[in-house]
């Protein structure tokens, strides 16, 4: 089976090293002149010139990247059989919509507002009561086109600075901490979940990812789960979907979705029985699910900007490292270290022996550093 991947970056990396055991081929379509993915055929299309030639090549299609115009999304499923559906893309590019929707199914998210002038964002700040997060109704990733606005008056200032048309404004939510859950589902209606992930950021950027989250309330597992498929079913998603949610006194309010792999689950590459990425080619390819089942207590850590000293991370007995195959840049994510341990004890230690040789990583902080 021919699986075409929309998007060339480091997830269509992952996603091909984990199809190709099951003899799946891929062909990337990249949109932005610059694949990363360094294997498999890749086709760059910055005109939108050559989609007919990339249907041609594949039987299924899938994506990587969320950011793809709905249009083209939509044409692709006319033609071949596409997961997750275009609908799920739809609603995952437009936080209006997401959160529309999260609603609907009985999903709390903070309060929010939208905003579409400087005025507009400053009542929208008075009446939901600052703090508040600004953010831009599409386009946002990684903290990108957001700002917290302490009072009112900085709206005009803020919206200056994200410079969108149309925002979505929130209540800043007081969390104990971020979590995400990822679930995948399969043709047949199964769906699979893996253990919640503790997520820690640092300007914007995920940095840390423990699974399973520690300390998590089985009440908390059971609401997220209820959560993600109440989605996976409205959807009547196909793949594996992320759903990021913070952690607050008062349970979980959800943040947003990715209707893809996500960076909260590269610990499964080695610490789960079927990756994140493996589950993803699975369903999409219309075969059952594997097991989700976690392999002791994972760390992951992201290559942030610069590599660091991955000779000495090779070394190490318990760190796995998987690189991208780019170039140093500020804010760039090059690779990312999976930690493995049997107990958290042991993993704190092995994470903040890891960190050591990575020079820009902040200092490793997570509910289990803080006691
Ligand atoms: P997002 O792009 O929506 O995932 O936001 C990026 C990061 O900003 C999140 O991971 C949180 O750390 C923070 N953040 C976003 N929305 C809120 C909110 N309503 N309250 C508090 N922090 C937020």
């Amino acid at each position: 089976m021919r699986i075409g991947v929309l998007g060339a970056g480091q997830l269509g990396r992952m996603l091909a090293l984990a199809g190709y055991p099951l003899a799946k081929t891929f062909v990337f379509y990249d949109l932005s002149g610059s694949p990363s993915v360094g294997l498999g055929e890749v086709i760059i299309d910055r005109e939108g010139q050559y989609l007919e030639d990339f249907l041609s090549r594949v039987d299924r299609v899938t994506y990587e990247f969320e950011h793809l115009p709905v249009a083209v999304a939509e044409k692709i499923a006319a033609a071949k059989p596409m997961h997750p559906s275009p609908r799920a893309l739809q609603v995952c590019q437009n936080r209006e919509a997401e959160k529309t929707l999260f609603g609907e199914l009985g999903i709390p998210t903070p309060q929010w507002k939208i905003a579409d002038s400087a005025q507009s964002l400053k009542q929208a700040a008075e009446e939901l009561g600052c703090p508040v997060v600004a953010k831009s109704n599409t386009e946002g990733y990684d903290g990108k086109g957001q700002a917290v606005l302490r009072s009112p008056e900085e709206a005009a200032a803020a919206w200056e600075a994200i410079g969108h048309p149309r925002l979505i404004v929130e209540k800043f939510v007081e969390f104990s901490r971020e979590v995400s859950i990822i679930a995948a589902r399969a043709e047949d209606g199964d769906i699979a979940f893996y253990p919640m992930a503790e997520n820690t950021h640092h300007e914007g950027i995920l940095r840390y990812s423990i699974a399973p989250a520690p300390g998590l309330s089985e009440d908390t597992r059971i609401e997220a789960e209820r959560y993600i498929r109440a989605l996976l079913s409205e959807l009547d998603y196909v793949g594996v979907l992320t759903l990021e949610l913070f952690e607050t006194e008062h349970g979980l309010v959800a943040n947003e979705m990715a209707p893809r792999v996500h960076n909260s689950g590269h610990w499964t590459i080695e610490g789960a029985t079927t990756s994140q990425f493996e589950n993803h080619i699975r369903a999409v390819s219309g075969h059952a699910l594997g097991d989700t089942t976690p392999k002791g207590v994972s760390c992951m850590i992201n290559i942030i900007a610069e590599h660091g000293d991955i000779e000495r991370i090779l070394r190490l007995p318990y760190a796995h490292v998987h690189l991208y195959n780019k170039g140093e840049r500020p804010g760039r994510k090059l690779g990312h270290v999976n930690i493995l341990a049997d107990s958290y004890e042991e993993l704190v230690w092995r994470v903040r022996n890891c960190a050591e040789f990575l020079p820009g990583s902040p200092e490793f902080s997570c509910s289990l550093t803080r006691g």
